[in-house]
Parts: structure tokens; C-alpha cells; sequence
């Protein structure tokens, strides 16, 4: 097989990595994101390469809706960490696009200060079309910044799809970010992406907004009580901030490491990794599975037949799920 000219041998990679540089890290997040069949092995080669290096860092993901204030947030918050030398990396997921290049930092305009520090990494991480849907090598994304010394991950998405599920699946702390005042505040947040929430965050509390956001945080605070009680025993907490004012963004950094030192006491920190281990086995086989049922000859040969039998009503879909699978088990 041909390899793409522009690429470096696995130990290369592997070298540069381990040297923190990040030239050489942003084209190992290239061969990693690549679909090409001709980068397979040597994907799986720096990643396989980089695991003893990894899992040393906090990862937090990070939601909320577009306009809750992500990215200024992002951008205080990370100030603040690489003002205290902290190495941080934001990988920034957006469900809504497929490209590459995701629109969530389409805008150049975002973390423009964060993206100028020599402590801070920013990397899009694009949707792809896995199974899950969203954010397709973003966990080997964040293993690779971890290899590379990043002490703190930031995975930014979009709260309006299923990426919060995703993230949550590979992060440590989840942080909600949420508007004070925007209507019926606790209708307008699906419940499910609260209960997900370690640390709840109303943004923008500054100015005439200060009083609805101290106003929201009682009434969230409230409403968190109702919830069911979380596997880590922690109580999610809630807070305000104002990224503009750069008001309670160490607040919020100090409430992130009360719940690591919580659950690395109970646990739960680690269990949480290992569930996330299995999880991703599971995924990756049945997204294997997956691939190697749709590009199997026969049933590429049948699937459009069946599908039109099955859509006109003429064969059950369990039967004709029953059939192509006997093809594809029988002729593996
Ligand atoms: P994102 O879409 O969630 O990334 O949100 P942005 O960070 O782009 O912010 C959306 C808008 O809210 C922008 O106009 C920001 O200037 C504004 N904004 C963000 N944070 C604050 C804040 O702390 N206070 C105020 N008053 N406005 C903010």
C-alpha cells in the first residue's frame, strides 16, 4: 500500500510527540483523523505508542448552548491555567458540521489571546459520521495532547445534539454553561444534559444581568436537588460567572478541583476511567462491526432489494434483519 507522500515514519511521530512539539502533534492528529485506509496502521501505530503517556491529565468537557458564552469563557478560564503554567488544550467538537474544519471555530475570532499562548493548544475536532454520530477521533485527539504533556483537556461542544453524551463519555468533570433569564429557565434545558452536569455555570453575571443570574443559580440549585443522586456522590454544584469581568472564573476552577479531589478519594475518578476504557472497546466493536457488515459484497448486492421489500410493507424488517445477517455471518 502507498503511503501519502507527506507522511513521517511512526517513530517520528512518536519522537515529536513525546517532545512536545506541536507541529509534529498536529500531523499525528491529522493521520488520526484521517479516513484513508493507507493511514490505518500508522494511526494505530502513534496511538498504540503514545497510551504509556497518557491519562495524566484533567479532562473537562464543557457545553451549553451557542451564545451562552463558550468560547469567552473558554478563553478566561484557559488564561487563568496557563497563567498558572499550566499546559491546556481545548479540542472543540461541533455536531452541526461535518467538514474538517468545523464552524465552531469558524469564526477566527474566537480564543484569539488563548490562541497566542504558547501554553495553549487549540484544535477542532471534526464531527465525522461514526456511529455515535459526533466527534469521531476525539478521544484518540485527547490521548495524543496527553502524550504531549498537556496537564489540562478542554472539550468544547455544542449542547443542542448528542455530542454531550459523547463528552461526557470521555471527560473527568463535565461543566454545563447556562443563561440566566433566557425564558423559563428550567424548561429550557432538557434534563437529561443537567443530570449529566458536575458543575453547573450561569454565565455572563455581570452588570444588569447580576441579579437574574444570582436568581438562577438558587432556583438550578433547587432544581438539582430533585435529581436522582449521581454514581460519583458528588452533589453537582451550581455557580456564576462572568467572563468579561473575569469574575469567579478561578471559582469555577477551584470548584473542578474539589470534585477531582472528591472522586480520586472515593474512586470514582478512577472507576470512571476504566468504564470509559470498556465503553470505548465496545464502541469501537461495534463500529467495527458495523463497516464490515455494510462493505460486505453480498450484502451490498442485497441491501437495496430488501430495503424496498422491507419499505413497501412487503417483508417484515426483523425477517430481513434475520436474512442479512445470516448472509453476512455465514460468508464472513
Ligand atoms: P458561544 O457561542 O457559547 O461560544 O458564546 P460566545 O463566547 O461567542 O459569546 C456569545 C456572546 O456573549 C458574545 O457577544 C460575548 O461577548 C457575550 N458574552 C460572553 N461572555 C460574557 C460575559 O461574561 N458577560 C457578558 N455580558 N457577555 C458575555
Amino acid at each position: 500500500m502507498r503511503r501519502k507522500k507527506n507522511r513521517l515514519e511512526a517513530q517520528q511521530y512518536i519522537e515529536g510527540i513525546l517532545q512536545h512539539d506541536r507541529y509534529i502533534l498536529s500531523r499525528a492528529i491529522t493521520v488520526v483523523e484521517s479516513n484513508l485506509k493507507s493511514d490505518k496502521k500508522l494511526s494505530q501505530e502513534i496511538i498504540e505508542s503514545s497510551m504509556p503517556y497518557t491519562g495524566k491529565s484533567l479532562r473537562i468537557g464543557i457545553t451549553g448552548v451557542p451564545g451562552v458564552g463558550k468560547s469567552t469563557f473558554i478563553e478566561c478560564f484557559g488564561k487563568l491555567l496557563t497563567s498558572q503554567h499550566k499546559k491546556i488544550a481545548i479540542l472543540a467538537i461541533d455536531p452541526s458540521s461535518q467538514l474538517s474544519r468545523g464552524s465552531i471555530l469558524g469564526d477566527k475570532t474566537r480564543m484569539e489571546s488563548l490562541a497566542h499562548d504558547s501554553l495553549a493548544y487549540i484544535r477542532p475536532s471534526p464531527a465525522g459520521k461514526s456511529l455515535g454520530g459526533v466527534g469521531y477521533k476525539t478521544r484518540e485527539t485527547m490521548l495524543l495532547c496527553e502524550a504531549a504533556g498537556f496537564e489540562v483537556i478542554l472539550i468544547e461542544t455544542v449542547g443542542v445534539g448528542q455530542s454531550e453524551t459523547l463528552v461526557r463519555s470521555m471527560v473527568d468533570c463535565f461543566l454545563l454553561l447556562m443563561l440566566a433569564g433566557a425564558g423559563d429557565e428550567l424548561q429550557g434545558i432538557k434534563r437529561g444534559i443537567m443530570e449529566m452536569a458536575d458543575i453547573l455555570t450561569i454565565t455572563k453575571a455581570d452588570s444588569a444581568n447580576l441579579a437574574n443570574a444570582k436568581r438562577a443559580k438558587n432556583q438550578y440549585k433547587n432544581a438539582l436537588h430533585l435529581l436522582p443522586p449521581s454514581h460519583s456522590n458528588w452533589i453537582p454544584q451550581v455557580a456564576t460567572c462572568s467572563a468579561l469581568e473575569n469574575e469567579n472564573i478561578d471559582g469555577i476552577w477551584d470548584l473542578i478541583k474539589k470534585y477531582q479531589d472528591f472522586t480520586q478519594q472515593n474512586g470514582f475518578f478512577e472507576q470512571n476511567r476504566q468504564n470509559q476504557n470498556l465503553h470505548w472497546l465496545h464502541e469501537a466493536i461495534q463500529q467495527g462491526l458495523q463497516a464490515a457488515f455494510y462493505n460486505h459484497d453480498d450484502i451490498k448486492k442485497q441491501l437495496t432489494t430488501i430495503e424496498s421489500l422491507v419499505s413497501e410493507g412487503k417483508k417484515a424488517p426483523l425477517k430481513a434483519a434475520e436474512e442479512l445477517l445470516t448472509i453476512f455471518k455465514t460468508k464472513i
